[in-house]
């Protein structure tokens, strides 16, 4: 039993199409945006821990209507081989990372863990390629254009990572337990002559900076380096609780109940 965020399914897709990554006409399977891995905490939480109306705490909403889900947010993108061969491949050397993050919200407020550069930046890269072509809700606000979604999966195929500036990402991890468990849909915006998407997977946010003059980027310490140093942030209580606000307007919206607050 997962995550929150519901309702608006993806558009039907005929499983015969052209693989985005490789490109031929084959049949392609249901694979995850977000790879399963990511959600372990929350199938962890068990059906009483999940994401529930009760768990957002004082706002209470719509007792007794669910709005978990029993998957992650999947989507006929990739076929066969590239999902399990390529893709699969890259997050199958960035698992035990990925954990080491989760692990880092119980430690300081600032720090690094050691990472394979060349398979967590192309891990990076998958996560955001992945959604910006797919067609899902959740991901609707990341939209690299043809030009950026080309080079990525070229470097994607040819396991060639580029440099740290380029879609360079920050990761966050949240403090906030219930976060753990939730998701919201992906944000952007503009930052200067760049574009900023957040892509948020349970406890783990990928801050992503993307522009062709990522170089001048003044923040480029941030970014997972190519001596395999990956900084980490935790997310402070206000940034939490904007995602936990945003996660209930987007619960109410859906079950149909008024929110002066809300915003989308
Ligand atoms: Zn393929």
């Amino acid at each position: 039993m997962i995550l929150c965020l519901l309702p608006l399914p993806c558009q039907p897709v005929n499983p015969m199409n052209r693989c985005r990554l490789c490109q031929e006409s084959v049949k392609l399977i249901n694979s995850h945006i977000v790879p399963e891995f990511m959600y372990e905490p929350v199938y962890s939480g068990g059906k009483a821990q999940s994401l529930s109306g009760e768990y957002l705490g004082s706002r209470r909403l719509s007792p007794g209507r669910s709005f978990l889900s029993s998957k992650g947010n999947r989507e006929h993108l990739l076929c066969a081989r590239c999902d399990n061969e390529v893709v699969g491949n890259i997050e199958g050397k960035v698992r035990q990372s990925i954990n080491l993050i989760r692990e880092y919200r119980f430690s300081a407020d600032r720090g690094h863990i050691d990472v394979d550069y060349q398979y967590f930046k192309l891990f990076e890269l998958s996560l955001l390629w992945r959604a910006s072509i797919s067609n899902h809700w959740m991901f609707a606000n990341v939209s690299l254009g043809a030009k950026h979604e080309e080079i990525i999966r070229q470097r994607l195929l040819t396991h060639a990572p580029g440099e740290p500036h380029e879609y360079g990402c920050i990761v966050l991890v949240t403090r906030e337990l219930r976060l753990m468990r939730a998701m919201i849909h992906a944000q952007a915006e503009k930052y200067g002559r760049h574009s900023r998407y957040l892509v948020v997977t349970p406890g783990i946010h990928f801050d992503f900076y993307v522009s062709s003059h990522t170089k001048n980027l003044q923040f480029q310490s941030l970014f997972v380096r190519k001596s395999g140093k990956l900084p980490l942030l935790r997310t402070t209580e206000q940034y939490d609780q904007r995602v936990l606000d945003k996660l209930v307007r987007m619960v109410k919206s859906s079950s149909g109940e008024n929110d002066a607050n809300s915003t989308r």
